[in-house]
């Protein structure tokens, strides 16, 4: 069976059961709950009495009998139940002839048996009659009934035929009767061109534009700021930079702890200024926040609070402005999660994961990237590369726990160092590299000398411990003699072997040989001393 049907069933016969339900309170608060057996035994009562009055003091045969057991003979035929009924007037007509028999131990004339006939006649026809009316009136109930139930079944299926089938209909048909002024087909369109347009953006920066300005064009807004939620810090960042924010002079800021956004995120709901001003409950939020946007809506996927869509300037907040806001913040906030999380895995494929600095072959990529571009605008290209000194002995001494922490913090230190421009990568296990765009050779040793005399200053805390290490540093730069890629590496690759040559916890540079080494901070390790100490 269909479904529908099937519900619409159930929703019948549950109809049915209340109503008989009802039928059986009403029932109960009346005479006619009596219990079965009360007005046959009243009758049976009776009997001796009416055998007693008619018999022994010589009333006039079957008199006594009507007299006393007309009303409970009615009053059984009355509950419409045969089987009381019949038993009560059955009780009746014998209490007649009982009453008659009794006359006959009397010194009185002949007793008249036409006088209990028509007595018990009386007695049996109110019975029959009564049970009658009761039993007609029942038949024209339950035809009501089953009347009533067949509208019922008829109403709900043509309910069930105008009702939204999808989605969207239902979305549009959330709150308010159908809008006779809109065009679905071309709602509908719009809605999957919306939607084909939000979806298919991957890139988190273009997104966020990408929603904004759809944002305005479908609910015809002159504002819109869509904003990420941050979980961990319970912070909203807006999700486009400030350079590309067209807000017109609109500077709305939604606060984490009172007004509109503070609601939206505790509840859910897409709430519009016109809601704020209608609705009772909602009007305390103006006291908190005088200047509300024209709506908030919450950007949410499964239960997950991803950020909020704010518009302003709304040139129509009718009931159709909520509902297409309503589908379109879940466009936006499905979009948005694909994006997230096809982030986390662009970033899983292009980053290490200890560190989370750039893996080796997303390096190889940029390092060829980075030549070409030099080449062609002749501009310079300098590379870093750095290795811990005695890393296997620094494991072997405080276990490979310290030393991921060591290669943690390293990276930590060149993030910190290094410029904005530069390409940090994990190079290897405990190497590292950095391309210089724009950068000499000289940049390029003065930023790893100024690495080296950091690390090995930098006392590094693991587990209450306080733990030091120093790295070798080579320097090279794009030049006459490295024209390649693989060149300029094999560069830095040999000042960085020439550094640990010398000595350790050193920069050496490529080009120049003779360029001068930093100071070792320590007599040259002829003896190899750790350069992991304890601190
Ligand atoms: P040198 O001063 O000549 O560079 O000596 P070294 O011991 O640092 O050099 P070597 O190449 O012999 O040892 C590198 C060590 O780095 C070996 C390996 O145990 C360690 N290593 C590589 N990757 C990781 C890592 O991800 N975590 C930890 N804890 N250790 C690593
Ligand atoms: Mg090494
Ligand atoms: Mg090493």
């Amino acid at each position: 069976m269909h479904p529908t049907r099937a519900r619409g069933r159930r929703l019948v016969e549950n109809l049915r059961r209340e109503r008989n339900k009802e039928t059986e309170l009403i029932m109960r608060e009346s005479w006619m709950s009596l219990p079965a057996w009360l007005l046959p035994a009243t009758a049976a009562a009776l009997c001796p009495l009416a055998v007693f009055l008619g018999g022994i003091l010589g009333w006039t045969a079957g008199v006594a009998s009507l007299a006393l057991l007309a009303a409970p003979t009615c009053l059984a035929a009355l509950t419409g139940r045969r089987g009381p009924a019949a038993v009560t007037a059955i009780i009746a007509v014998c209490s007649c002839v009982l009453e008659t028999s009794a006359l006959f131990g009397r010194p009185v004339a002949e007793p008249d048996w036409s006088f209990t006939a028509i007595a018990a006649g009386v007695l049996l026809g109110l019975s029959g009659a009564i049970l009658g009316v009761v039993e007609s009136l029942r038949r024209e109930l339950d035809r009501l009934n089953r009347q009533t139930t067949d509208y019922l079944r008829d109403l709900y299926e043509r309910v069930r035929d105008d009702a939204p089938h999808s989605a969207v209909e239902l979305a549009v048909a959330r709150n308010a009767p159908p809008d006779e002024s809109l065009d679905y087909p071309m709602l509908l369109l719009s809605l999957q061109d919306v939607a084909r347009r939000i979806a298919s953006c991957l890139d988190l920066e273009t997104l966020a534009p990408t929603i904004i300005s759809t944002a305005k064009n479908l609910l015809k807004s002159s504002q819109c700021q869509m904003y990420l939620w941050n979980p961990d810090t319970r912070t909203l960042r807006n999700a486009t930079p400030a350079t590309v924010r067209r807000d017109g002079g609109w500077a709305y800021l939604p606060r984490t702890d009172r007004g509109v956004a503070r609601w939206v995120l505790e509840n859910r709901y897409v709430v519009t200024r016109k809601d704020i001003e209608s609705d009772y409950a909602l009007r305390g939020l103006l006291e908190e926040e005088p200047q509300p946007p024209d709506a908030v809506a919450p950007l949410t996927v499964g239960g997950e609070m991803l950020g909020l869509l704010v518009l302003h300037g709304a040139a129509d907040d009718g009931p159709n402005f909520s509902r297409l806001l309503y589908i379109l913040a879940n466009i936006s906030a499905l979009a948005l999660k694909n994006a997230q999380l096809f982030k986390r895995i662009e970033d899983m494929a292009h980053r290490d994961g200890l560190t989370g600095l750039f893996n080796r072959a997303s390096f190889q990529e940029s390092l060829c990237e980075l030549v070409n571009t030099a080449q062609a605008a002749d501009r310079p290209l300098a590379v870093v590369m750095s290795d811990v000194d005695h890393f296997k002995k620094f494991n072997d001494t405080w276990g490979h726990q310290a030393g991921d922490h060591v290669l943690r913090e390293t990276a930590r230190l060149w993030r910190a160092v290094a410029p904005e421009h530069a390409v940090l990568c994990r190079y290897g296990g405990e190497e590292f590299i950095c391309l210089l765009p724009d950068d000499d050779l000289q940049r390029a040793g003065e930023l790893a000398e100024l690495l080296r005399r950091e690390l090995e200053a930098f006392p590094l805390n693991f587990e209450g411990q306080e733990l030091r290490v120093t790295a070798s540093f080579g320097a090279a730069e794009l030049g006459r003699a490295t024209r390649t890629p693989d060149d300029l590496i094999r560069q830095a690759d040999e000042a960085l072997y020439r550094a640990k040559k010398a000595g350790r916890n050193r920069v050496c540079a490529a080009s120049s040989p003779s360029a001068e080494p930093a100071p070792p901070t320590r007599p040259a390790d002829a003896a190899a001393p750790p350069t992991t100490v304890p601190a």
